[in-house]
Parts: C-alpha cells; structure tokens; sequence
C-alpha cells in the first residue's frame, strides 16, 4: 500500500525542507517523491537534511507540471493550512489514511503539499478530490511543511500495520506453536468431562450446559498443542491425585 502512495511537493523554497520529507517518508515506508519546479534542487542542505535517506532524494522525479505529477494517479488530495474560499471536502490525516489505504492497495495516491509560504493555489487545490487539513490551532495553524509531511505519513503507516493486523487472525501464520486439531480437542473435551464426573463437579444423570459452555470458553480461544497438552497435564495430576486419596481413603 506505502508504495502507492505519493508525495509531491509543489514549488518548494528551501532545499533543506525538501531532504526533511525524505526523511520523514523513508522513516515512514514511503519512497515516491514528486518535485514540481523546485526553487533548488539538488542541493546539499537538502541532502544534509534528509540524513540518510537520500536513495529518496536520488530517485526524487523533477516535473515541470503539477500534471506531471499526477496523471497516473487515481486519488489525489491536497494539503491545506486553512480553509478556503469554496468549500471542499475537508478530513483530517487519520480520514485520509482510511480512504486512501483501500484504494491504494490497486491504485495510485497522490498527496499534494503546497509552498511553505502561500501553500497551494486555489487552482491546485481544485484538482483534489479531498483538502487534508491537519486540525491544528487556529490563529497558528500552519506547520512547517515536513512536520506536515511526517504527520500525513504517520497515519498512513499506522493504517497499513492495523490492516495488516486484522487480515490476520491473531493466531495467524506466525504463531509459534501449531494449533491443536480437531481430534485433539475433542481427547482433551472427554479427559475433562470424565475428569469433571470423577471430581463430582458435573452430574452425569444431569449434566444441564456445563459441558457446552466450557467448550465455547476453550474454543474461543483456539488453543494450539501445547496449551492443549499443559491442560491435559494438569487433569492428569487432578487423577492421580484423586486415585491417591482414594486409596489413602480405603487404608
Ligand atoms: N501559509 C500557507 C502555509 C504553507 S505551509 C497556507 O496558508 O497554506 C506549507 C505546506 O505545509 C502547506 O501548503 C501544506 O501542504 C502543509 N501544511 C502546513 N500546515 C498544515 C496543516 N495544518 N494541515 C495540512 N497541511 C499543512
């Protein structure tokens, strides 16, 4: 999903904000750098600033059109410090992650951000399908635009781990121990009903739901062949322990 996701930076001033992105794209898992005619670039306060992600500012594509940037593009949004004149669709980052992740998954995002001191035109801003605004206080909204970036980059992230996170059961592939089977859990349902009998905790002349419920609280959740051997081991004490007191019982 990261990589579909692009940022583009239109008209930038200062070459160091422009190494700031990078680096707050690559700390966040985004490589798709746009530059629309950059005042300077390359630069070395740019590279100085992007500390290390500068595979980011090497692979940076220098367009002379904000078209350029966006033709292939499917979603584009733009960045917004405060509101404008016609109203458009506005959301916060955490909206735009959940509105850009599905899409993302096929296609190509485009996230515009705009010159750090006029931001973007009113004509820029119209070729947005949603204006991001990132609710900031008002009277001093406007941040400085990688600060902007790092922000709009983390809640795509945090996006793509939870999605990542709930495609996946939560003893999913990478669980460490293989859960246990079917025939397993039933050899484990009797030892603990006969157990239960011998204990004299279920009545078999009326055992009512006792037996039904605990098989929902254990299949719940879903163990794996360990637990299902941990559990048999301590019925397997609770036996012998009642053989021993048994016998003890008849001396
Ligand atoms: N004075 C300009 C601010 C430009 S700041 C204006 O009023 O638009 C440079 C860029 O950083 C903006 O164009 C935008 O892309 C981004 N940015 C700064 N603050 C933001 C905020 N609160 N919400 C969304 N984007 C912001």
């Amino acid at each position: 999903m990261l990589d579909h996701i692009r940022i583009v930076l239109v008209n930038t001033t200062h070459p160091g904000n422009i190494g700031a992105v990078a680096r707050a794209m690559k700390n966040m898992g985004l490589s798709d750098l746009v530059l629309v005619e950059p005042k300077v670039f390359p630069d070395e306060a740019a590279t100085a600033r992007a500390s290390g992600a500068t595979d980011i500012l090497d692979n940076a594509r220098v367009v002379g059109y904000l078209e350029d940037a966006l033709d292939d593009c499917q979603l584009v949004v733009g960045t917004s410090a405060r509101g404008r004149h016609i109203p458009w669709p506005v959301i916060d980052p955490r909206e735009l992650a959940a509105i850009a992740a599905p899409v993302a998954g096929q296609s190509r995002v485009a996230i515009l951000f705009g010159r750090e001191d006029r931001g973007l035109t009113n004509d820029e801003l119209h070729a947005c399908h949603h204006h991001v605004h990132i609710p900031s206080v008002e009277g001093f909204s406007s941040l400085n635009i990688a600060a902007a970036v790092q922000v709009v980059c983390y809640e795509l992230r945090m996006e793509a781990l939870s999605s990542e996170r709930s495609n996946r059961p939560q003893w999913g592939t990478d669980w460490d121990i293989e859960l246990a089977d079917h025939a397993e859990l039933e050899r484990m349902f009797a030892h603990l009903e006969q157990t239960l009998i011998d204990i004299d905790f279920l009545d078999p002349d009326n055992p009512r739901q006792l037996m039904p419920r605990l098989r929902r609280l254990f299949l719940r959740a879903v163990p794996d062949k360990v637990e299902v051997n941990v559990l048999r081991g301590i019925l397997k004490s609770v036996n012998r322990s009642m053989v021993a007191k048994s016998r003890s019982d008849e001396r």
